[in-house]
């Protein structure tokens, strides 16, 4: 019921031209396993920057380096999780590129330009076709400093027969250093959804939620979980992740608890819900949910989601671009319907 709140920031259906409304979501990302956010086989540490600690007074001299989960990061996998499902439904269109037909991917310069994924977090195409992604994301600052969360493994290579040692004996030598970032270690971002309607909110609430995997060998490693702590809605976005985590910091001073690993999650919670408390009072947002309504809008997306109401949902949001797909069509002459499961189902 209380998604219809949000309603004066969430257009009525899907249009090519913005008009400036923005949900931002405020989300809390806490690893729960061993993780790895650097791109594998560089050699590259883990990402990280030097920032203020806070914003106020002293805190603001006091430089810190912070893990930083880039853009990327976070979207890549979201995406995914979404297209998974786009998948399994056939909602995936094809495209033909110099004879061959594509199916919609990622990062092999074959958007279709027409399913849900492609609508909402853009594409650009060499044929001439763009769409602005409107889901944006900031990189994402840890809470605490990279001393804190960071640590080492010496990883002893495992033969076959799954123990240390090769059938003569003689003990593995290969050793191999790895950085990962610890359990437990707190990630704060901003999520700005623009001019999107229920349905696409639903679809996007619904890929942070249901993305539990982040990072490298993310097969093995790199469970996270995603809250959201905060709806917000205006004309302007909320203020950036790293002056959320600096505001926490401030804060966290203030009642005087330490910051340290591992950090209480109640503690960090309400902390967080403290300092967001007074956005709506920053240029540009004029709406904050209530706990109660927040509750409300995450199990309408959960329900949404549900195997009963999934696919009716996915496929009620896929035609909801079709007047558009059709312009698109005529004009570009590319792009064809995949035929789908639907007429046997
Ligand atoms: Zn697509």
């Amino acid at each position: 019921m209380s998604i219809e709140k949000l309603n004066s920031f969430l257009a009525p259906t899907y249009e090519n031209f913005p008009k400036g409304r923005m949900i931002s979501l405020v989300t809390l990302r806490t690893s729960l396993s061993e993780l790895i956010l650097r791109t594998e086989g560089t050699g590259e540490p883990m990402c990280r920057e030097f920032v203020q600690a806070g914003s106020t007074g002293d805190s603001r001299r006091q430089v810190v380096q912070r893990l930083v989960m880039t853009k990327r990061k976070q979207v890549a996998p979201e995406r995914r999780k979404g297209r998974e499902h786009l998948r399994a439904y056939n909602l995936l269109y094809t495209i033909k590129k110099k004879e061959e037909i594509l199916t919609c991917s990622l990062n092999t310069n074959a958007p279709c330009e027409m399913c849900i994924d492609c609508f909402l977090y853009g594409f650009a195409a060499g044929g001439g076709g763009a769409q602005k992604s409107r889901i944006w994301t900031e990189d994402a600052f840890s809470i605490l400093t990279a001393t804190d969360t960071l640590s080492d493994r010496t990883i002893n290579a495992i033969f076959e027969t799954g123990t240390m040692r090769d059938e003569k004996g003689n003990a593995s030598t290969a050793l191999n250093t790895s950085e990962y970032i610890k359990p437990g270690v707190h990630f704060l971002d901003v999520v700005t959804l623009k001019d999107v309607t229920a349905d696409e909110f639903r679809y996007l609430t619904g890929n942070i939620l249901l993305t539990g995997r982040y990072g490298a060998v993310s097969s093995r490693v790199g469970r996270m979980e995603n809250q959201i702590l905060g709806i917000f809605g205006g004309i302007a976005e909320l203020p950036s992740s790293l002056e959320l985590v600096q505001a926490i910091h401030d804060q966290f001073t203030t009642i005087g608890t330490p910051l340290e690993h591992p950090l209480d999650n109640g503690d960090l919670i309400d902390a967080t819900k403290t300092v967001i408390a007074s956005w709506t009072n920053r240029r540009g947002v004029s709406l904050q949910l209530s706990d109660e309504e927040l509750a409300a809008v995450i199990a309408d997306v959960d329900q949404h989601w549900s195997d009963a109401e999934r696919e009716a949902f996915l496929r009620r949001l896929d035609q909801s671009y079709e007047p558009f797909r059709q312009v698109g069509e005529s004009k570009k002459g590319k792009g064809k319907k995949k035929e789908t499961a639907e007429a046997g189902s």
